[in-house]
Parts: structure tokens; C-alpha cells; sequence
């Protein structure tokens, strides 16, 4: 290969830079796909122009793009790559799923391989072998405008869930029509930012890098993973993109990742105008690509090629290094098929959105829907009930899919499927539209007609609120106040006043405060973003068709200035002392009712002193003791009680969903290994500390000592 052709395949443009028009009327520019196929030897072209295209216009497109590079001197297949973030979501009509932080409330990980194999199927159906999935930044700042694109605020269920997308991704086989190679993103501490705003800086000292953030990507690149994408911003003043220690020295040389690590939007150009850290974007290349980037979405400009070139000719890149990210990039290439056909994938069985693939949808979103409060036993309620729906979240696909939904900020409802019903529309189908009465009360932010609401209010046996947030993707999703809008609360708290039951179904992508309503609603599921198929799914849990089985993947907090995970430290005002309960979070990590009751007994931990190899083995009885079928998360915690760095309350080990009939018993087993017991020390590596530990499960505690 010459030297520009290897450089080209280090190049990604988004696809404006090859097309005319946006949205439906978008066209490849056979001028702009030749210079940048032919001339430049692009070798990743990526996203959507305005919103999703149908299957066929991909396929078209795709097929024009690997036409051109068809005729290249090495005929080198482009490699497309798309944001499936909850499905194929910039594919028409595809299966969209709940938003990642609800997949992670189910605490399914089966459910979720099934639902990423779906996913990729989608995907490479329209010839985009390459999906930017999943986040692996553990969402640990409820602000952060991302948290619905994470697992959730703990390590070890991001960690399986992680493993499970990327297992549902990538198959056994990367060239298979129906796999996508994943891209765990966005390496590392991205999601930790100091003020709680996308794309801003964050301090995370090295041994709570490698305690909280590092071992998702550690476990999934175990799993095969074979893309990975570069965190946009600064980890103690180092910018992502330009952080040679975690790029190379962690990231291949101790983690032993073999694939390729692509920039993020933009971020080698941002060294120079976001972080400071160079004078000119030449300056800004040759420091991004001697720290461990193979591949730059540039994505507007031809700059980088350009740049690069002179930076290797003038010999302050070594062209080992250019063969090094080249040689990465191809193997990937070569390992999803694209040599042998570049369309892989359009040929398949894939159907797109089948009712099949709409019905894992269905159940995973019914799995991840969480019973926060049910006071009385209100939930679930009568099909013969009058309700009266309300709120801004009631009538919209919007918020019931949030950002990455046929648009970048998911926020054109006229894109998504005809059949998929509002949660209002689940609910006259269920009990007939003649015991519902609809009036919304509130815009997400501005009174509409309180009035009239509170009026209706007085006619119906019951009022289900369907409140939270509308769409929103990254830094727009900024907010300065995680309180949810006072046209919102107002509202509902007018509607308490009318001592009718109020039952508050949030859909919301990060845990908006409801302090000053939680107490007098009688009824509260959360619903993420629970995907197309959420609004069916809501009204099942709400008239009980499905009984809840969600739990919190995060903490839900009370106050917007006291924000901590469940895994903190101990710390006065919180675990001891006066003000205990104004610290108390609102709803605690792992939490979440059922409308059957499940009794924990028997736990027995042994042996009752191990060390070396030793393996802990951990048995508890779980029963269900209600009148219906219910499924139970068992939640195995382990608290370390003195340790030579700080411990923590308690952190999440194993965890195991169970389905059980009334009266049905269940002994769940569990081993727990040294590993597990490790943290990372004072010299920046796990270390196991002889002490006693409490293995806590469904309010049970059992010890044993490590010698
Ligand atoms: C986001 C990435 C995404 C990329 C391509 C960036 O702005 O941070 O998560 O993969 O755009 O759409």
C-alpha cells in the first residue's frame, strides 16, 4: 500500500461529505464519493444526514459507496459504521428497544443478548457492519445527559450487560450476515464529569479509574470485542484522545485489545479549539496518533489525510506506527467478511421490525418497567376503573424513546411506526376509550390547561400522570437543575389536592427529583425510555396483565444537591448521625416492588474462613410467598468491614432473576472468588486484604473471614 492509500484507510467522514440533500432526499454525489473513495481512499464513512432511511436506501447507498471503492487500485471494502444505540434506530421501521439504562433494569442478560442480536441483524441488513455500541461509561452522575445510554451506576451489572451486547453483537463469527462489530465507548471516565455536563472534564484518580470505570471495556474486550471508541473528554487534564497512558499502555498493552480504537466526533481538531492542548490541528494529529488513535472521524473536512501525510513525510510520525493502525483496521475488515462481499448482510433472512423481534421488544421493555411505590396495593388497577390520563409524556412516542431514535435527538414522532401506541393508547385499548378521559394539563415545561385537568380529576376513580422527560441526545441534553420543571410538579401536586389516587408513570432518561410529589402519589413506576414498544408495556404493569419485575440500575436521588451511587463511603449525615434520612436516596439502587411478595431465608455462606485459591460458596432460599407468578432479582452485595482503603457501604457481586409460581421456593447458589473479594490498592492493582466480610442478600447477612 502507498503511503496515502494506508492514511485513507485511518480516515472516517460523515456521510454529508458523499451525498446531496438531507433526510429522504439525500443522494450520493458521485463527484464527492469519487474524491473521497478514489482520490482520498476513505476508509469509513459513518452516520445519517438528518434522520433514518429505509432499508433499501441504505442498501443503495452502501451498495454506490463499495461500488466505488470496487474500482480502487486494492478494491479495499469502506467500512459503514451507524449508532445502533436501542436497535437499528436510524433504519426505518426497525425494532427499537428500551433505551440501555432500561435493558439494564430488567437485570436480563439473556434478554439483552437476544435483544443486540436483533439489533445487529437490523443493522447489517441495510450493509452497515459496524455499530457504535454499546457505552460502557458506567453512569455514576445522574445529570449527565448520557445516563440513559449507560447500564447504570454499577460496575459489575454494566460490566454483564456489557458482555451480553457485545456477545449478541459480534456472534462467534464477525463475518456472518446477521453480527456487527461493536465499539465499547467512550474510553474511559467519560461519563464522570465534575459538573455533570456532557463533553466536560472530569477527575477520577487512577485507582477509581480501575475500581469503577475500567473494568466494563476490561470484560467486554475479553468477550471479543474488536472496535473501541475514545472519550471526547479530559480525565485529569488529559484529553481522551490524547492520553497515551490509557490508549497504549492500558488499553493494548495490559488489557490486550487487538482491535482498532476510532476517535469521536471531531476530537483530534478539538485537542486544538475544546481542550488547548495544541497550537495547530497538525500539532494535534501527530499527538493523537502517537497516543493510540487508529482511525479519525474527522468527520467534515479532508484535514486529517492531509495533515498526516505531511506529519509521516516529515518523519514526526513513524510509518510504523501508520502500519500498525492500518494492519488493525483491515484484520477488522477482513474478519466481518468485507472482501468477499461488502454487502454482507443485505442478502440475509433479516426481516426489519418483525413482529417477532417487536415482541422481545415488548417483553424486555415489560421487564425493565420498575414499581417504585404502590401504597395500599392501588396498582394494579381495575379494568372497570374511570382514569383520567394526563401529563406530557402520555400521547407521545417521543419520550418513550429519547435520543438515537430515527433522528439524533429523537425528536420527530412522524418517523416512527404507525402501529406503536402512545401509553395513552395502550390504555384505551386495554380498559376502552370510554373509561379513559385524556387531558394533557402540562407541555414537559409549560402549563396547558391545569384547570381543566384538576376538573377531570374529580370524575375519575383514578389519575395516571405520565411525566418526565422529553427527547434529547448529548450536550443539548444539558440541564442545570435535575429537579423535574415546575409546570410538571405543579400539576400533580394539584392533583394530590383532590385526593383522588395519583399514580406517576415517568418516562425519563436520568432520574429527574420528585421529592415534593413522591410522598403523596400513591402509585410510581418508572419506565425509562422503554422503547416503541413501552407504551403496551406500561399499560400492562399499570392494569396488571404483567406483574413488575424491574429494578433500579441507579441510585434515584431525593435532592439535587445530595447525589451519590449506593456503592459510596461512609460519610456523616448519610449512614450515621442526624440527618440520616434527609440523605436517604428516594428509591435505592436494586430497588423495585412486585405485586406478589418474595421472602429470603436460609442463607448460608462457607466455608466459614477460606484463603489462596478458595472459592466462597453463597445458598439462599427465595420464596415466593404472594398470590401470583412474580420474578425476583436476588441481589448478592459484599461489604469489606476495615480495609487499607476506605470500603465501601457494600458493592454488587452476583446477581440471579428468577421466575416463581405462588409458594414456589427456589435455592440460589452463588461462588464467589478471590477476585471478587479484591479491590484496587494504594499501589494501583487489585489487592485481597484478610478480614471479614458480610454477604448481604434480601436483607440477610451472613460473614466469613479471609485469612
Ligand atoms: C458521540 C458518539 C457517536 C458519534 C457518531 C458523537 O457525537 O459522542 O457516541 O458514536 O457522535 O455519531
Amino acid at each position: 500500500m502507498t503511503l496515502q492509500e494506508k492514511i485513507g484507510q485511518m480516515t472516517q467522514l460523515e456521510i454529508g461529505m458523499i451525498t446531496d440533500g438531507r433526510g429522504q432526499t439525500m443522494q450520493i454525489d458521485n463527484e464527492k464519493l469519487h474524491k473521497a473513495v478514489a482520490d482520498y481512499g476513505v476508509g469509513s464513512i459513518l452516520n445519517v444526514n438528518d434522520e433514518a432511511l429505509p432499508v433499501a436506501k441504505w442498501q443503495q447507498m452502501i451498495g454506490a459507496i463499495q461500488e466505488e471503492a470496487r474500482k480502487t487500485r486494492l478494491q479495499i471494502p469502506v467500512l459503514y459504521g451507524l449508532d445502533s444505540i436501542h436497535g437499528a434506530n436510524y433504519v426505518l421501521g426497525s425494532t427499537l428497544f428500551p433505551q440501555p439504562l432500561g435493558m439494564a433494569a430488567t437485570w436480563n442478560p439473556e434478554l439483552l443478548l437476544r435483544g443486540s442480536q436483533i439489533s445487529a441483524a437490523e443493522t447489517r441488513k441495510a450493509g452497515v457492519p459496524w455499530s457504535f455500541s454499546p457505552v460502557l461509561d458506567v453512569g455514576r452522575q445522574p445529570p449527565w445527559p448520557r445516563l440513559y445510554e449507560t447500564f447504570g451506576e454499577d460496575t459489575y451489572l454494566a460490566m454483564v450487560m456489557g458482555v451480553a451486547t457485545v456477545r449478541g453483537y459480534e456472534g462467534n463469527d464477525l463475518s456472518s450476515p446477521v453480527n456487527v462489530a461493536a465499539s465499547l465507548k467512550h474510553y474511559v471516565g467519560y461519563s464522570d464529569p465534575t459538573n455533570g455536563g456532557d463533553r466536560s472534564p472530569a477527575l477520577i484518580p487512577e485507582r477509581t479509574l480501575r475500581e469503577y470505570f475500567l473494568p466494563t471495556f476490561a470484560e467486554a474486550l475479553k468477550a471479543g470485542a474488536h472496535t473501541v471508541m475514545v472519550n471526547s473528554s479530559e480525565v485529569n487534564g488529559i484529553p481522551g484522545h490524547a492520553n497515551r497512558f490509557l490508549l497504549t499502555d492500558v488499553l493494548r498493552d495490559e488489557l490486550g485489545f487487538q482491535g482498532f480504537a476510532v476517535s469521536d466526533w471531531g476530537d483530534i481538531r478539538n485537542l486544538v479549539f475544546v481542550h488547548h492542548i495544541a497550537p495547530t490541528e497538525k500539532d494535534a494529529t501527530r499527538i493523537a496518533i502517537l497516543a493510540g488513535i487508529d482511525m479519525s472521524m474527522v468527520p467534515s473536512s479532508y484535514s486529517f489525510s492531509d495533515l498526516l501525510l505531511q506529519l509521516v513525510q516529515e518523519g514526526a510520525v513513524p510509518v510504523s506506527r501508520i502500519d500498525e493502525a492500518v494492519r488493525r483496521i483491515l484484520t477488522v475488515k477482513f474478519q466481518l467478511g468485507l472482501f468477499d462481499d461488502p454487502l454482507r448482510g443485505v442478502g440475509s433472512q433479516t426481516v426489519i421490525g418483525s413482529a417477532a423481534s417487536r415482541a422481545v421488544s415488548l417483553d424486555a421493555a415489560r421487564e425493565s418497567i420498575t414499581l417504585l411505590k404502590n401504597e395500599g396495593s392501588i396498582l394494579p388497577l381495575l379494568k372497570t376503573a374511570h382514569i383520567l390520563v394526563t401529563g406530557p409524556d402520555a400521547d407521545s412516542l417521543v419520550p418513550l424513546n429519547n435520543g438515537w431514535s430515527r433522528t439524533w435527538e429523537g425528536d420527530r414522532a412522524s418517523l416512527f411506526p404507525n402501529d406503536s401506541v402512545t401509553t395513552l393508547k395502550a390504555i384505551e385499548q386495554k380498559i376502552g376509550a370510554t373509561n379513559v378521559t385524556y387531558i394533557p394539563g402540562t407541555t414537559f415545561d409549560r402549563e396547558l390547561d391545569v384547570t381543566k385537568t384538576v376538573e377531570g380529576a374529580t370524575r375519575a376513580d383514578a389519575i395516571v400522570a405520565c411525566i418526565g422527560e422529553w427527547s434529547y441526545a448529548e450536550t443539548p441534553g444539558n440541564i442545570p437543575d435535575l429537579t423535574l420543571p415546575d409546570a410538571q410538579l405543579d400539576l400533580i401536586r394539584k392533583l394530590e389536592a383532590t385526593h383522588k389516587p395519583v399514580v406517576l408513570v415517568l418516562t425519563e432518561g436520568r432520574p429527574r427529583i420528585i421529592r415534593t410529589i413522591a410522598d403523596d402519589a400513591k402509585g410510581i413506576l418508572l419506565a425509562y425510555n422503554p422503547g416503541s414498544e413501552g407504551g403496551e408495556a406500561i399499560a400492562d404493569v399499570l392494569f396488571g396483565d404483567v406483574n413488575p419485575s424491574g429494578r433500579l440500575p441507579i441510585s434515584y436521588p431525593r435532592w439535587p444537591n445530595r447525589l451519590f451511587t449506593y456503592d459510596h463511603k461512609t460519610f456523616l449525615g448519610a449512614d450515621f448521625g442526624p440527618g440520616r434520612t434527609l440523605a436517604m436516596p428516594q428509591f435505592e439502587f436494586g430497588f423495585g416492588l412486585s405485586y406478589t411478595t418474595f421472602v429470603y431465608s436460609d442463607l448460608h455462606v462457607s466455608p466459614a474462613t477460606a484463603s489462596g485459591g478458595q472459592t466462597i460458596q453463597v445458598d439462599v432460599t427465595v420464596k415466593n410467598t404472594g398470590g401470583r407468578e412474580g420474578k425476583e432479582v436476588v441481589e448478592l452485595y459484599l461489604h469489606e468491614r476495615f480495609a487499607s482503603i476506605t470500603p465501601p457501604l457494600k458493592r454488587l457481586k452476583r446477581f440471579a432473576k428468577v421466575d416463581l409460581e405462588p409458594g414456589e421456593a427456589r435455592r440460589i447458589s452463588f461462588a464467589l472468588t478471590p477476585d471478587d473479594l479484591s479491590f484496587i490498592g494504594l499501589e494501583n492493582t487489585p489487592v485481597l486484604e484478610p478480614g471479614t466480610f458480610d454477604v448481604l442478600i434480601g436483607g440477610l447477612t451472613q460473614s466469613f473471614e479471609w485469612k
